[in-house]
């Protein structure tokens, strides 16, 4: 986002964005916002929205205050005279709502969509969340009029102006919505996997970790750092979902000596990666991969049948 837009934000939402400025040892919130300018508006509502009871209560205290302090204190509401208690009453409501300000840590694009991180909100500063993501998927990132997910291994979100030629629109999936989004179920069997597999140097292949039944994940390799060399804080792993994996035990892969054969008429295949040093999980999204046949409902709703078979 551009320099002057990103300084307006933080000016008009100071609360929030306390951190912009702080090092990026402590905050990712150090790069800005990570995304094009056409998401301003949204950005600007959602964070109007994150401090709107903080906001009414200080306008609440502002008000008593001024007239009490102009000597007008009568009449205030019920033809009394406004008391010192009064204005401290106020006082205290507007500190309580500062309290539950959120502060913002990363505001970035992902697969198209927006990411907006907070530390410690409440369920509706969530629920605003959700909606401005969700909402993202429909408006432009560069200039902000209607538009939609597009591309092909890069997924990005534009109206047809901004489209790059030749670009298609990616499926509907809407994986950001609630009862659609898999991605968090995967993330929990990836964690209790990589608590539970061997420690040490791990060799591609790896399972030993625990997977939930019917379901196989393995240990797919170390990331690489800018020279080609191993990264061992970047680890990446498959998830594997067969089509029977609610009811049998998963059919093992047939291998050559170096890997083995996918199957994506009977399974999918969801790629991951993990960094040792955040603790971030990163579930790429199978829709946007070529890892399966199977109908991408059918495989959502299989997710969610496993875990509520394992949850029961
Ligand atoms: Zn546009």
């Amino acid at each position: 986002m551009r320099e002057e837009l990103d300084k307006k934000l933080v000016e008009k939402y100071p609360l929030l964005y306390r951190d912009r400025y702080a090092p990026m040892t402590e905050t990712a919130m150090c790069w800005g916002f990570c995304c094009g300018d056409g998401w301003y508006n949204l950005i600007d509502i959602l964070s109007a929205l994150l401090c709107s009871k903080y906001n009414y209560a200080k306008e609440r205290y502002d008000t008593i205050k001024e007239y009490y302090d102009a000597d007008k204190k009568w009449p205030w509401v019920g033809g009394k005279e406004i008391t010192p208690e009064d204005v401290e009453e106020r006082r205290l409501e507007m500190e309580q709502a500062k309290e539950l300000v959120p502060t913002v840590s990363q505001v970035k694009e992902k697969f198209g969509t927006l990411r907006f991180y907070i530390n410690a909100g409440t369920d509706e500063h969530y629920n605003y969340i959700r909606f401005a993501e969700n909402l993202s998927a429909r408006i432009c990132e560069t200039c902000g009029a209607p538009g939609k997910r597009r591309g092909q291994g890069y997924i990005y979100t534009a109206c047809d102006e901004h489209t790059e030629k030749g670009d298609l629109n990616v499926n509907e999936t809407d994986y950001l919505n609630d009862e659609r989004n898999y991605t968090p179920v995967v993330e929990g069997w990836l964690r209790e996997f990589i608590s539970t597999m061997d420690d040490g140097h791990l060799r591609p292949g790896n399972d030993s970790g625990d997977s939930p039944f019917g379901v196989k994940i393995i240990f797919d390799g170390y990331g690489e750092n800018d020279d080609g060399e191993e990264d061992l804080n970047t680890e990446s792993f498959a998830i594997f979902v067969h089509k029977n994996s609610l009811n049998e035990e998963f059919p093992e892969h047939e291998q050559t000596p170096w890997c083995l054969i996918h199957r994506p008429k009977e399974e999918v295949c969801i790629w991951a990666w993990y960094e040792n040093d955040s603790d971030e999980v990163t579930i790429i999204p199978f829709e946007e991969n070529n890892s399966t046949e199977l109908d991408h409902d059918f495989v959502t709703k299989l997710i969610f049948e496993i875990e509520k078979r394992d949850n029961e």
